[in-house]
């Protein structure tokens, strides 16, 4: 996986904030919270334990942990153990890894490490593993700077199991030439098979950066970190470039393995329940004692501060889903800050970003957003930390290129006008309400989370130790604003007036850009062609032949460590709640134990809305919150909102009914959290939003309508084959077409047309007629998730908001069914392209099946991940070159398969057919079936923190009884099972079935009737208003 940097988001938080959640102390095990903290603090600096010593200890007690730094003696390798009561164990190793070039070498070696190791010679390891595992997390990542292995577990057994495999596989691994040019880049017949058939690039990181860098978003991105930080490592794309990838060769790529996947350049960590010292033994014993220590050289040097500010312009592809297509240009303003590992001034600029971009009560939000000029924010906003020194940007996209200077001014007057008049005192105490709640709100990846937030700075040399410590900066961060009022005002002074290395970089489209870079890529496809002898080009063919049989042999993966079913525990863990009726509103109680925060979350149902108002919900969802309501502007809700609670939601909500293909819910999700004591504040910004939500205010509701259209726009080249699965599943079910409509391509065309009106009259009355059906008590139900102590206050405070809410009339009284039932609904065929300027496809084929409580469900859920392991992986991914593709059964009664950024379609879905085929054909083997039982036990034994508990049965209806006896269906899952299931729902040719897809024009959809083509946002099967 390939981590690129952060796009723009408006949601965006204090990093500091947003990484560092806490678990609360869990009372089931017998080991108890403060034992395990104790064990942790017994070490004493200086001590030995199996080869490294221990340099420091210390407890953090506001994230309800404690720390060990250890470096190792014979590598220097560096160590962080985390201890704390969380069962969700985390491991990591990290390197630094500082490529000089554009041929992608970090990013290649991340996926060549996991083609096979000394110990485990087979491909693709962690994929194997997480048929044989129950692992919470399991990946790998290439940032600019470092390439990290995580992964996590709640098993102690299965957490050694992944420790073996990821150590043999970072320090051990046969970097085959074979492997690295299936990874990397090869030159191999277009039909391998066929001598005549000519040679083209291949290869799956080549494939993912030609699909990753069509997004004018991450072009931008890497343009500008390469554009501020010129002289070393950050001036390349280390991601690769695919017109830079095919000059690295494999003796490069072992070259650079060498020296920094070494345990002198590497950072360990671990975290969790599970005591230390056994871990230091075994990465000791299986790894660090065979190495001695390295100088890894891998330093990133200081940046030469500029003397005179610059400017720079690049050219980016045509956005052809840009709401306006006069204004693509993007403009940013970045700013070179200080080293990120001195903790405190990174602190300091972090919140100092929130304050002047994040949400609408934020100085840039007003003078860029509102000033609606351009359709968002630029990718990269706020301070970013990502790179040894920090970095500052701000600026926008989607602008005219006439407006270029404007927004400049802008940029300027609006820093001026900070340092003039500094911030609101509010705001500020929002922004450590903010780090208050985030250090009380449990997410299940807390481990996680503390990793990715000190790799940047542990990196470079920063003490994890001291970012841990978040207490210590808030209460700097107090004292520093108390001796001196203007201490933010002087930072902005020095950070943005006085700084002279600033980049002004703008990116406009060329129309010519797509052709340009696929001549270039001709170019040196053919430079590569004419170097290659006779002998040669028929080695490429043989090379070709060759690779397509070892992608074909069988791989013995008896090597491979496993869990058994026996692992896996028989009993589901229940979860108690209390059901009530409050106000005529069915509410349902569960008590956890969620540190002094409160969870509330309501459905509303949308049985009775209209079908003409269906297609504005999802814009209803997205504006109700930040439009304004009643005397507070949007900016004053805004505020009121980060002041007393941790943001108001409000997004769809659909689900089948567990038991009929025909009936499924729609409706509105709304949900929210807050400390305690602010819980009557926040139900009474539920109660002005519902009642006075200002949806006249024409302006805000532009730029959020901007806004919207441009993030869906820009989500395709993300979240392709999401949209490809939606549309093929929308003629299948009733509630196929509403998911469809929602947050389908559907949508996103709808959206596009509202941001082109001239009038928003229209759409304003619908999204207040949508309100007004909305807002009643009868179509309410209500969940609280919260303490012992803190349920009798909750309930009183809910009491009083629903009183503020219409009640049902006599005529239409609350009722509990809230299901639609389509009884004559018919499912259909369909294909449908939708054609796009990409270079890649993302592909979807949908079959309807069974709902939830149906036996064959339990069976089709084992079979998805047993025909995406055994035979979709290999044939999409390893054979057609794809980033990714499979099959997946959830609980929406529709059976998906998909693939994504993949460089076929035909083939694709041929692989699809032939898997079923193979399915139905039971040519697999116990183990297999067992593997594919673990993977589905995997999800639905993930941990759930306290605040999301009881959610399943709040909003599905299905109960731990049903999960229960789910669970043992499951268990029982059989060879005939599956193979019955495989014929009965999956052979396509006797089924309805729906096929989707976005990519390039193709002589498939060109050549064939079958097909519908839905161009330019505009299908013609659209639901018309
Ligand atoms: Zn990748």
């Amino acid at each position: 996986m390939l981590r690129l940097r952060t796009s723009s988001n408006l949601k965006r938080l204090i990093k500091v904030a947003q990484n560092r959640q806490c678990r609360p102390i869990c009372s089931r095990r017998a080991r108890s919270s403060s034992a395990i903290l104790q064990e942790a603090e017994k070490y004493q600096p200086g001590q030995h334990i199996h080869g490294f010593t221990v340099d420091k200890v210390e407890k953090v007690s506001e994230l309800h942990l404690s720390a060990i730094k250890l470096t190792h003696d014979a590598t220097g390798a560096q160590y962080l153990h985390v201890a704390r009561d969380d069962s969700n164990n985390v491991f990591s190793v990290g390197f630094r890894t500082t490529p000089m070039d554009d041929t992608g070498v970090p990013h290649i070696l991340e996926h060549t490490v996991l083609c096979g190791s000394d110990k485990y010679p087979v491909r693709d390891p962690f994929f194997k593993m997480l048929t044989r595992s129950l692992s919470t997390f399991l990946n790998a990542m290439t940032a600019c700077d470092y390439t990290v292995y995580p992964f996590s577990s709640q098993n102690a057994k299965d957490f050694e199991n992944l420790l073996s495999v990821y150590l043999d596989a970072v320090f051990f691994p046969r970097l085959k030439e074979f492997d690295f040019s299936q990874e990397g880049w090869r030159l191999e017949h277009e039909d391998v098979n066929n001598a005549n058939s000519p040679i083209i690039f291949k290869g799956v990181v080549f494939n993912e950066m030609k699909g990753a860098l069509t997004s004018p978003d991450q072009m931008f991105a890497i343009h500008v970190q390469n554009k501020i930080l010129p002289s070393h490592t950050y001036a390349t794309n280390y991601g690769g470039d695919p017109l830079k990838i095919p000059n690295l060769t494999v003796e490069q790529l072992r070259e650079f393995h060498s020296t920094h996947y070494h345990p002198s350049n590497a950072r360990f960590y671990t975290y969790g329940d599970m005591p230390m010292e056994r871990h230091l033994e075994f990465i000791q014993n299986h790894a660090l004692s065979k190495f001695t220590k390295i100088q890894p050289d891998t330093d990133v040097p200081k940046e030469e501060r500029w003397t005179e500010p610059r400017e720079d312009h690049v050219y980016c592809a045509v956005d052809p889903m840009a709401a306006d297509p006069n204004k693509q240009t993007t403009l940013s303003i970045s700013y070179l800050l200080e080293d990120i590992s001195d903790t405190f001034e990174s602190f300091t600029a972090s919140i100092l970003g929130s304050l002047l971009t994040a949400g609408p009560t934020s100085p840039f939000y007003q003078a860029l957003l509102d000033a609606n000029i351009g359709s968002d924010y630029a990718p990269v906003v706020g301070y970013d930390s990502s790179t040894k020194e920090a970095t500052f940007s701000i600026g926008l996209k989607g602008i005219s290129e006439n407006d270029v200077e404007t927004v400049k001014n802008i940029i300027e007057d609006t820093f001026d006008k900070v340092i003039q008049e500094g911030f609101p005192e509010e705001r500020i105490e929002a922004v450590l309400h903010k780090i208050e709640l985030s250090l009380k709100h449990q997410t299940t990846q807390f481990g996680l989370g503390v990793i990715s937030s000190l790799m940047p700075s542990w990196n470079h040399g920063g003490d994890p130790m001291v970012n841990l410590q978040i207490n210590k900066c808030v209460d700097q961060f107090k004292k520093s604003m108390a001796e001196n009022p203007r201490f933010l005002q002087d930072k902005i002074e020095a950070y943005f007036k006085c700084n002279t290395h600033k980049l002004t970089l703008t990116m406009s489209p060329d129309s010519e850009y797509e052709a340009k870079k696929s001549a270039e890529e001709q170019v040196l496809l053919q430079e590569k062609l004419n170097s290659l002898s006779e002998d040669q080009k028929t080695e490429v063919f043989n090379h070709g032949i060759e690779l397509a049989k070892i992608q074909n042999s069988k791989e013995d993966l008896s090597c491979l460590p496993t869990l058994k079913i026996s692992d896996i525990n028989p009993e589901l863990k229940r979860t108690q709640v209390k059901k009530a009726i409050i106000e005529s509103v069915p509410v349902q109680l569960c008590e956890q134990p969620t540190n002094g925060v409160t969870y509330f979350r309501a459905v509303a149902n949308l049985k009775k809305l209209p079908e003409e108002l269906m297609a504005y919900v999802p814009l209803f969802c997205s504006v109700i919150t930040n439009l304004g309501a009643g005397v507070m502007s949007h900016h004053e809700l805004a505020q009121r909102e980060e002041l007393k609670t941790g943001g108001l939601n409000v997004s769809t909500h659909t689900v089948l009914h567990h038991s009929n293909m025909n009936s499924h819910e729609q409706g509105v999700l709304i949900s929210s959290y807050c400390l305690d004591h602010n819980m009557e504040d926040m139900f009474d910004l539920w109660t002005e939003i519902f009642h006075r939500a200002n949806f006249d205010d024409k302006n805000t509701l532009t730029t959020l309508i901007q806004m919207e259209a441009a993030d869906m726009a820009n989500s395709l080249p993300h979240h392709g084959h999401h949209y490809a699965m939606l549309c093929a599943g929308s003629s299948l079910t009733p509630l196929g077409k509403v998911k469809e409509l929602f947050g389908g391509m559907t949508q996103v065309a709808i959206m596009k047309k509202i941001a082109e009106m001239k009038d928003l009259e229209p759409v304003i009355n619908n999204l207040k007629m949508i309100a007004h059906i909305l807002f009643n008590r009868k179509n309410f139900r209500c969940a609280l998730n919260t303490t012992a102590e803190g349920l009798d206050p909750a309930v009183s405070s809910l009491e009083k908001f629903l009183q503020t809410v219409a009640a049902p009339s006599k005529a239409d009284p609350a009722s509990h069914v809230k299901m639609i039932e389509v009884s004559d609904f018919k499912p259909s065929s369909r294909r449908i392209h939708f054609p796009l300027p990409f270079p890649v496809n993302y592909m979807g084929q949908c079959l309807p099946t069974v709902p939830y409580s149906h036996r064959d469900c339990a069976s089709l859920r084992v079979l998805s991940k047993l025909m995406t392991s055994k035979f979709l992986h290999r044939e999409i991914r390893e054979k057609g070159g794809a980033y990714g593709g499979g099959a997946s059964m959830g609980t929406s009664g529709i059976f998906t398969f998909y693939s994504y950024r993949d460089p076929n379609n035909i083939e694709t879905l041929q692989a699809f057919k032939s898997s079923a085929e193979w399915a139905s054909q039971g040519k697999y083997t116990q183990q297999e079936i067992d593997e594919a039982k673990l993977s589905v036990f995997q999800t639905i034994d993930y941990p759930i923190a306290p605040p999301s508990r009881g959610m399943t049965l709040f909003l599905t209806g299905i109960t731990d009884d049903m999960k229960q006896t789910h669970r043992e269906q499951l268990f029982a899952v059989t060879r005939d099972d599956l193979v019955n299931v495989a014929q009965k729902y999956l052979l396509s040719d006797h089924q309805t079935n729906g096929i989707a897809f976005l990519g390039p024009e193709t002589p498939l959809t060109r050549e064939n009737d079958d097909w519908m083509k839905v161009v330019d946002g505009q299908p013609s099967y659209i639901h018309k208003h």
